[in-house]
């Protein structure tokens, strides 16, 4: 499987090509979409989204703005570059607060994604921006999870509400609630709510999470989902948007070798803006999601 690097180098290989051409041939642009689909897919992306990217540049290659340009070559990266932002988005997403705080986070994906951790970073950005964030563990599945996201929270130097131990397995979406409302009394003015995730998508971890969303109202519900998890992203993505619904999307683990496919392909599926990059395992690892430079990425 192709990493981003490797998918940038294809897609540089394959403009080198074209770069030599003058005025392109209907024979050159299938050429060149050939290749990017082929780039595309042994980087990971989604079959439909590659179907439907590579559909749109070769409408626009071989249409009047190419064959009017001064540059064909240059003017068909152009418009790989363009779509490729649209797909990722196309502006910059912001995180939305609440008129009247606190503004609810809510944290949905599965077992590994990354939740917990990603609850540890954005405190510490919100923190730095002179938030002042409450965690609230309402993972209550796995037997370690509260204690992770409390010691996440003290690296981050945050304040958690979680239930204590003892008292049974609790309920995550009375916990998800009686957090917001400790917010409220104490002041905090964002509240991020940490869910259980299981290994693979399940009926029960949804209507759970969905219980939890209806319980507190969210400004914002976030999908974590791991960038290495390749062609499966997209059909656990089109579970939780299906499940729980979201707001937004995090790409975690877009560090190391994460392959490009998956911020392409739970984009263009489901339609929601990724508000987030995590990139390490560190508390400081943590950079909002731009359209524009994720392209530059991909083609630089
Ligand atoms: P959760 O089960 O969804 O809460 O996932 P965790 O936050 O526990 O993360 C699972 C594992 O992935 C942990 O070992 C984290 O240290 C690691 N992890 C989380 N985010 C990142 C990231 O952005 N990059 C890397 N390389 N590892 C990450």
């Amino acid at each position: 499987m192709a990493t981003f690097g490797t998918l940038s180098d294809r897609l540089t290989e394959t403009f080198r090509n074209l770069r030599t051409k003058g005025k392109l041939t209907p024979a050159d642009v299938d050429g060149t979409v050939r290749e990017i689909r082929r780039a595309l897919l042994d980087a990971d992306v989604a079959l439909v989204v590659v179907k439907e990217f590579t559909a749109k540049v070769r409408e626009r290659a071989l249409g009047d703005e190419v064959n009017r340009a001064l540059n064909p070559a240059q003017q068909v990266v152009q418009i790989v570059n363009e779509e490729l932002i649209a797909i990722l988005g196309g502006q910059q997403r912001r995180l939305q607060f609440a008129k009247n705080p606190p503004t609810v986070i809510m944290l949905a994906g599965l077992q590994g994604s990354g939740k917990t951790t990603f609850a540890g970073k954005l405190a510490k950005m919100l923190e730095k921006d002179g938030h002042t964030p409450l965690l609230v563990a309402a993972d209550l599945q796995r037997p370690n999870a509260v204690n992770q996201l409390q010691v996440v929270a003290g690296q981050a130097g945050a304040a958690v509400y979680a239930p204590q131990p003892g008292n049974g397995i609790g309920n995550p979406v009375q916990v998800a609630r009686d957090g917001v409302e400790v917010a409220r009394r104490q002041q905090h003015d964002v509240v991020i709510i940490d869910t259980a995730g299981r290994l693979g998508v399940d009926a029960d971890l949804m209507k759970q999470a969905a219980d939890i969303r209806r319980a507190v109202d969210p400004d914002e519900v976030l999908f974590v989902i791991d960038a290495m998890i390749g062609q499966d992203a997209v059909n656990t993505a089109k579970a939780f948007q299906d499940g729980v619904d979201f707001t937004g999307v995090v790409l975690s683990k877009l560090d190391g070798d994460a392959r490009g496919g998956a911020a392409l392909s739970v984009a263009s599926v489901t339609g929601r803006p990724i508000v987030f990059a995590s990139t390490g395992e560190g508390l400081d690892d943590l950079e909002a999601f731009h359209p524009d430079r994720m392209a530059s990425r991909i083609l630089d």
